[in-house]
Order: structure tokens, then C-alpha cells, then sequence
């Protein structure tokens, strides 16, 4: 990817969304095989995604997750990025049981893994009734935790991907880089967050240019999400400005859209993509990138 860097597209399927408002959330095995053939033909080179029970909770049994990347990759060449699938504060090593698992074979071994890159209060507020909705909330990923994970991953030879909350996450990602704990070209979620997620940067130019200040000119690719509000707003600005994105129903339901399935979200997108100029990359040429 020489040049104007193309567009990695990324579809965030499902996280822990309920099909309360969209009800094209994917959650069991057969729903998400699908749904990776269907966001590939859409654009997308990556899928990050959570297993789900038949209910929607979480399932974070190794067996689920190698059963669906087995099965994704009988059908597609997308790449996969699964959630850790640990419970938020555990210990350093269940942090990555489930990955260090899923590495034990080639069939079943993720291509990328996301670290979020510093520590969060990560609770909600309600505008309605004015209140905190988890005030004690903490979210943590001390430094140490960071560099046992970076040295595992590397050690298997996945790509770790860094999610970046505030600018203070993507300056102790380029740390991961520079140190040497993390393979180049990094690659920079900014994790923007809009309706009751009040922590990290909100989808706005300014915010998302305050990010890409600290990023080097090279040998980093950025891109960005949004939790609890529409991507699309800020999209033209991340293309206009050589950015990626990470789109799905697990960050937000798109209902003013008339709730979309994620292949029509990321139809959105990629016709987004072509008014800027922008070609789409895929799941080989971000192979290639980021040398997985
Ligand atoms: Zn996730």
C-alpha cells in the first residue's frame, strides 16, 4: 500500500449489542460465518467480533471462537480480529488464555488482536435522568499488563492493534512501537464514543486531528470507530485525511438510518471511500502492510 494509503476497512459485527433497536446484530457461529462473507463482499478486510450465546450473552469459550474462524476461513480471506474475551480486570495471563488458545493451531489463530492502550473510568451517563450509570467502573491496562501481552503476541506472531481512548493511549502506542515490544506499521484504533460514553475522544474533526498529532508520519495507519453514535458524520474528514474506519452494529444501531445491516453500512462507506478518491484495501494487501 505505497502512496496515499487505501482505506483498511474494518466491521466491528456485533461486541455485546442487543437486537432491542437493530435486530441484524449477529450473534451465534452460523449468523457470524455469514455475516464475515457478506461484510467481505461489502468492503470490509477485517472483522473484529464477540461470541455470543443463542441469547446474545457473552461466550467466551476457546471452542466457540476456534469454531468460528475455522469457518470463516473456509469461506473468506477476511482477516480476524477477536475481542480478548476475558473479564475486564483479570490477571495477565487469563487477559489472554482465549488468544493463546486460538494460537495453538494455524486454523484457528486470530491475524490480530486489539490492547487497549491505558486505563479508563469506563462508565455511561444518562442525559434523561442525569445520573452515572457504572460510577465505579475501572478499566484497567497498566503498562506492565501491555508488555506481557505485546511480548505473548509477538511471540506468536499476531498483530497487536492499539485502541486508543485519548491521546495518552496513542502515545504509549508509539512507546509499544518504538521499544520494540510491537511490530511496525502500528496500527491506531481511535476509539471515538459519542451518546452516553462519556470517556474518550468525541467524532469530531478537531478531536480526531488532536489524536493524529501525536501519531509519526510513518510507518503508522490510523483509523477510527465510534461508540454510541453515527461514523458516517465523520467519515469524509478520516478519508479526506488518509484514515481508516471501523464500523459495525456493535458500537452503535444506526436506527436514523432505518437500521442497516453491517454490509449496508459498509456499502455507505465505501461509496463514502470512492467520492474522496480513496481505493478500498483488501484483506492482502493489509497482509501485506502489516506483514501478518
Ligand atoms: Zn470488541
Amino acid at each position: 500500500m505505497n502512496g496515499q494509503k487505501k482505506v483498511i476497512l474494518e466491521c466491528r459485527v456485533n461486541e455485546y449489542a442487543m437486537r432491542d433497536v437493530n435486530p441484524h446484530v449477529p450473534w451465534t457461529v452460523q449468523e457470524l460465518v455469514d455475516e464475515a462473507q457478506r461484510v467481505r463482499e461489502a468492503g470490509a478486510a477485517i472483522m473484529h467480533f464477540h461470541a455470543r450465546t443463542d441469547d446474545g450473552a457473552p461466550n467466551n469459550r476457546p471452542e466457540v471462537y476456534a469454531e468460528i474462524i475455522e469457518r470463516v476461513r473456509e469461506k473468506t480471506d477476511i482477516l480476524l480480529l477477536p475481542t480478548l474475551g476475558y473479564s475486564s480486570n483479570d490477571d495477565d495471563v487469563r487477559r489472554i488464555r482465549l488468544i493463546s488458545r486460538l494460537a495453538e493451531r494455524r486454523q484457528t489463530k486470530p491475524d490480530i488482536i486489539p490492547l487497549d492502550t491505558g486505563s479508563i473510568n469506563i462508565d455511561q451517563f444518562d442525559a434523561a435522568s442525569g445520573t452515572f450509570l457504572c460510577a465505579d467502573a475501572v478499566y484497567r491496562n497498566d503498562t506492565a499488563t501491555l508488555l506481557y501481552c505485546a511480548d505473548e503476541m509477538r511471540a506468536r506472531g499476531i498483530k497487536c492493534k492499539f485502541t486508543c481512548w485519548d491521546m495518552g493511549f496513542v502515545r504509549r502506542g508509539v512507546k509499544l512501537l518504538e521499544s520494540g515490544r510491537c511490530t511496525r506499521p502500528g496500527y491506531f484504533l481511535f476509539h471515538l464514543t459519542e451518546g452516553p460514553h462519556i470517556t474518550g475522544h468525541p467524532a469530531t474533526p478537531l478531536a480526531i486531528d488532536a489524536l493524529r498529532s501525536v501519531l509519526p508520519q510513518e510507518d503508522c495507519y490510523w483509523s477510527c470507530n465510534c461508540m454510541g453514535g453515527n461514523l458516517l458524520a465523520v467519515a469524509p474528514h478520516v478519508l479526506a485525511n488518509g484514515g481508516g474506519l471501523a464500523i459495525g452494529l456493535g458500537d452503535y444501531h444506526y436506527a436514523e438510518l432505518g437500521c442497516p445491516t453491517n454490509a449496508q453500512l459498509l456499502e455507505r462507506v465505501t461509496a463514502l471511500a470512492r467520492e474522496a478518491g480513496r481505493e478500498i484495501a483488501t484483506p492482502d494487501e493489509v497482509r501485506a502492510y502489516f506483514h501478518l
